[in-house]
């Protein structure tokens, strides 16, 4: 298949930040893609062949919308199945495919997965509503603290809490959730996996995230995480176990607690680009979007290797500042001649909503990690 200045049709179900850098490589390479995202302002409404606005969600919307491309993929977990199905029995090409993405959009089935394929994983348990927890003898082997995770429709971090209480529960929405093991971890890390049909895969570097105290959002990533090779090595091993499991064709994030006693437990993952491998842009050979749309596509995927310190920063909406976005210390961030400056493109900000990241690539961790600390007090998004 010709994909390249060609009639060949790529279509990309949501458009936002991820789709936005995804469009950068189809431009790049000259494929032909059309979007389909809720928002008549997404910031991938200029940047494609063709914009169409439409409920995700929506049977139809997807449908129609798929039905007009050769292949279909997603920057986003929230899309309607059912569509997909069906257009993988009209022969539209839908990668990663439905069943993974069934599988992933509800957290209930994603662990039971990772219990099938033996992917350690917290021990919990799934309750289908506050009644179904009540009437359960399940229940009693809960222990304090433990997280309460909403099985669908959660995202960073909204539709996970800590219950430290049995009361704790009370204050949380009525639906159908699980109750996860508290794990006591010494660092989140994650690894991003790209694997075409023809089954060559590349496997990014592990990488460690924190956290903002307050938000609980990824504030930087680092790559490559501070662990040792062993640690390392395992944590690659099992990430690529899971994407084995999956029969992964596309892109894999695999997210990982490293406990405080050593042992690497599987989190979660998602089949698309990942906030975790945004420095992979900067600081290696292939991006995750190039390794989103060569893998998708079966083409050869080329190295993802890194050989320099990188931290991702993320750009998040100051607090306190509603509407219209204005970014402010845009023009102080480019004095630093190792900072790389991305803005999504957002019309509107909101209090820690993802506005844009900056990638610093440094031969020192201490001096990118200081950098990237200046990065996150010069750049602030307020409101005009
Ligand atoms: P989301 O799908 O919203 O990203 P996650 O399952 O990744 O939700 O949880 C969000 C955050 O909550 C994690 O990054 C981690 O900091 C914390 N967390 C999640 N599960 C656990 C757990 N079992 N033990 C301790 N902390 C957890």
């Amino acid at each position: 298949m010709n994909y390249f200045s060609s009639n060949f049709t790529l279509g990309i179900l949501g458009g936002g930040q991820l789709g936005k850098m995804l469009l950068q490589v189809t431009s790049k390479l000259n494929i032909k893609t059309n979007i389909l995202d809720p928002s008549p302002n997404s910031p991938c409404k200029n940047l494609c062949n063709e914009f169409q606005s439409g409920n995700l969600m929506d049977f139809n919307s997807v449908y129609k919308f798929g039905k007009k491309c050769d292949l279909v993929t997603y920057e986003i977990e929230h899309v309607n199945i059912e569509a997909l199905e069906k257009l993988e029995s009209n022969g539209i090409k839908v990668f990663p495919s439905s069943k993974t993405l069934k599988i992933i959009q509800d957290k209930n089935l994603q662990k039971q997965f990772f219990i099938k394929n033996k992917i350690p994983t917290a021990n919990f348990w799934h309750f289908k509503s506050f009644k179904d927890f009540k009437n359960s003898t399940n229940k009693n082997e809960i222990k304090f603290p433990c997280v309460w995770k909403k099985t669908k429709f959660g995202y960073d971090g909204f539709g996970v809490e800590i219950l430290n209480s049995l009361n704790d529960l009370k204050r949380l929405p009525e639906s159908e959730f699980i109750i996860e093991e508290f794990v006591p971890f010494k660092k989140e890390i994650a690894t991003t996996i790209a694997r075409n049909k023809s089954g060559q895969i590349e496997v990014f570097p592990i990488v460690e995230m924190m956290f903002n105290k307050i938000s609980n959002q990824v504030e930087y990533v680092i790559c490559p995480a501070q662990i040792n090779d062993d640690i390392k090595a395992k944590a690659k091993e099992i990430a690529l176990e899971v994407s084995k499991s999956f029969e992964q064709i596309g892109l894999l994030a695999v997210e990982m607690f490293l406990t405080n006693d050593n042992k690497i437990l599987v989190n979660e993952v998602a089949p698309r680009p990942h906030n975790s491998a945004h420095y992979s842009i900067e600081a290696c050979t292939n991006s995750q979007f190039d390794q989103h749309i060569k893998s998708i596509l079966d083409l050869p995927l080329g190295c993802s290797k890194s050989n320099m310190f990188a931290i991702m920063v993320n750009l998040v909406g100051e607090k306190g500042f509603s509407g219209p976005a204005r970014y402010n210390g845009i023009k102080e961030a480019m004095e630093f001649d190792n900072v790389s400056v991305h803005l999504y493109g957002k019309t509107e900000t909101k209090p820690n909503r993802k506005m844009g990241h900056a990638t610093i690539l440094d031969t020192s961790l201490k001096n990118g990690l200081s950098i990237a600390k200046s990065i996150k007090k010069i750049i602030k998004i307020k409101t005009n």
